[in-house]
């Protein structure tokens, strides 16, 4: 009998294949002593051995499919294992103090952590930490016998299944082998579900015990459309699900007849669609997928997996090939955006209560300027090699804007008295993210050049909801009146200044909120190459003027709900959609 499960669709597309699970095992152990040392001695070594080529392994795997920057995490992993003083400390804990190899191995590992963390103010120690915990759990999952998930050496294609996955170690998935996602835990906004349309595969999430419900090697449909997933289906499902996996390739494929066409309005009314991006191989995606430039790059993904910070070189290194690839199409970066669910092991941030409400972002900037002052100078640099806006992220008030574009004004002066060329016509904009913004966006206005809507985490901070909390997803609700009337605002604002609006919030990527963003007047919507053609395609056929009435009776409803309705009566071909 097949089980279905359902969750929220994350990413669209269907894909059938075998689950595999990204779950970590139990290998906590508890104190256990030995009287014969010599055997707990010869289990330490065959775990070390077999640790070691299994590191080995998931490091070539890594270096070969990912590059050099993955396979550098093994890398340190894999020097810790062969330093002797590890090694060294734990068989003195079986020689003398009579331990099992286990508790050994969990002694010894405490007492690293102890050290390090006494001396936590270096991101380079942060990331030994991180390296101590690692090694020394596989390590314990060869002694216990108990087999660690690694998606780095897993050889076919298959369906992630987790309670929970990081940025880290998505940026760790072999592209190849990553056939869908289904996870317990978030929402359609936390950043590991964006990541999976980066990755271009249906995802599922909040799926209540995934983890527990299937088992490795299940085979599985994921409907990333409906936000479904079945397990061990029938015949006959398998087949209904090949035909609709048929008919959504057509559809992909008819799109696919924009690609080089301009994005206008039926009334004749230019937008841009453009894609949001984090690495370098995403620029391919976006241009195959037709996307009209890039409305927001990521830049922490250049952060990720590295136990120092990228030097300014490196950085312009990258952005110059971001920039470069897109000619002359604009290429909006962001600067550093940590903090709240994004954290990296090098940049230390503090253990706070509400971290989506604390230390992030342009806040981690601004008291950092040894992190935003290279990546400011890395930008400026690249600007000449195609057309560059800069923004910041999570901008809260007029001085924090004021402050941060000082900072890039004095960057920008000290490479032009140094000689450096830096173009001319390098935008300056903020992320607006933060509901106080929004009702104060006429004097945000006059500073900026640009608004980009950060919905994401607009929305959560609008309605109080952790945008990754299952829990209350429900009360997510990017088509609520009272965020139509927020956006509306933002939009109305800026161009009474002369400014463009964007938006790169997955709220952009959403047909069933195109008709109501067009009608505002949005003139960049940014979102995951995806999606990008599909909301091309609709924009074309669909008419600014007529959506007006649409616009004006969607504020002045009461519930998201009403505001669906009137999008599916004014634009009967999204009747299906949810
Ligand atoms: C947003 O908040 O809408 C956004 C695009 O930023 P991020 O998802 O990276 O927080
Ligand atoms: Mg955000």
């Amino acid at each position: 009998m097949s089980l279905l499960l359902t969750g929220l669709a994350a990413s669209s597309g269907i894909m059938i294949a075998p689950a595999y699970l990204l779950v970590e095992s139990d290998l906590s152990v508890t104190q256990q002593h030995t009287a014969d040392e010599n055997h707990e001695v010869a289990r330490l070594h065959d775990s070390f051995a077999l640790s070691r080529k299994e590191l080995q392994k998931i490091h070539d795997h890594a270096h070969q499919s990912l590059g050099k920057r993955a396979a550098a995490v093994i890398d340190t992993q894999i020097s810790l294992l062969d330093d002797p003083t590890l090694h060294d400390k734990i068989i003195d804990q079986i020689e003398n103090h009579h331990d099992a190899a286990e508790w050994a191995v969990e002694k010894v590992k405490n007492q690293y952590l102890k050290l390090l963390e006494g001396m936590n103010d270096n991101d380079y120690l942060q990331s030994r930490a991180m390296a101590v915990r690692d090694v020394t759990k596989r390590i314990l999952s060869h002694l216990l016998d108990i087999p660690l998930p690694t998606p780095a050496a897993l050889d076919h294609r298959a369906i992630f299944v987790a309670n929970d996955i990081t940025p880290t170690d998505t940026a760790q998935f072999d592209r190849r082998y990553v056939a869908g996602i289904v996870t317990a835990n978030g929402g359609r906004t936390s950043h590991f579900t964006i990541m999976s349309k980066t990755l271009a595969v249906p995802a599922v999430v909040g799926v209540k015990d995934a983890a527990t419900l299937i088992q490795n090697g299940d085979m599985l449909i994921v409907d990333g459309i409906h936000g479904k997933v079945i397990v061990n289906p029938s015949a006959t499902e398998i087949e209904h699900y090949q035909l609709l996996a048929g008919k959504f390739a057509q559809e992909q494929q008819a799109w696919g007849a924009l690609r080089d066409k301009q994005t206008v309005s039926a009334d004749g009314r230019r937008f841009e669609v453009a894609a949001n991006v984090g690495t370098v191989a995403d620029i391919a995606d976006a241009q195959e997928n037709g996307a009209e430039g890039i409305g927001l790059l990521r830049t922490e993904f250049l952060y990720m997996n590295k136990d120092q910070l990228p030097s300014e070189d490196q950085q312009l290194a990258s952005y110059k090939q971001f920039v470069a690839a897109m000619n002359q199409q604009r290429v909006v970066a962001r600067t550093l955006d940590i903090g709240g669910d994004k954290q990296l092991g090098m940049v230390q941030l503090p253990h706070e209560a509400n971290p989506f409400l604390g230390f992030r972002a342009i806040r981690v900037g601004l008291a950092r300027p040894e992190i935003l002052r290279p990546q400011l100078r890395a930008l400026l640099r690249a600007s000449v090699y195609g057309r560059l806006a800069i923004m910041f992220p999570m901008i809260a008030t007029i001085e924090e804007f004021q402050q941060a574009r000082t900072i890039l004004d004095e960057e920008r002066a000290k490479l032009e008295a140094a000689g450096v060329q830096v173009a001319d016509n390098v935008e300056v904009g903020m992320m607006l993210e933060i509901p106080a913004v929004a009702v104060m966006a006429e004097y945000f206005a006059k500073y900026v050049d640009f608004f980009s809507i950060g919905s994401n985490d607009l929305i959560q901070y609008m309605f109080a909801v952790d945008r990754g909390n299952a829990n209350v997803s429900y009360l997510y609700q990017e088509l609520h009146p009272a965020v139509l009337r927020m956006i509306k605002r933002v939009i109305d604002a800026a161009h009474a200044e002369g400014k463009w609006v964007g938006m790169c919030g997955e709220m952009a990527g959403n047909p069933l909120a195109t008709p109501l963003l067009m009608g505002m007047g949005l003139d960049e919507f940014s979102m995951n190459s995806g999606q990008v053609l599909r909301i091309r395609s609709l924009i074309n056929h669909l008419s600014t003027r007529q959506l007006q009435p649409l616009v004006h009776r969607a504020i002045n409803v009461e519930t998201a709900e009403k505001v669906k309705q009137l999008v599916k009566e004014y634009v009967p071909e999204l009747k299906d959609l949810n």
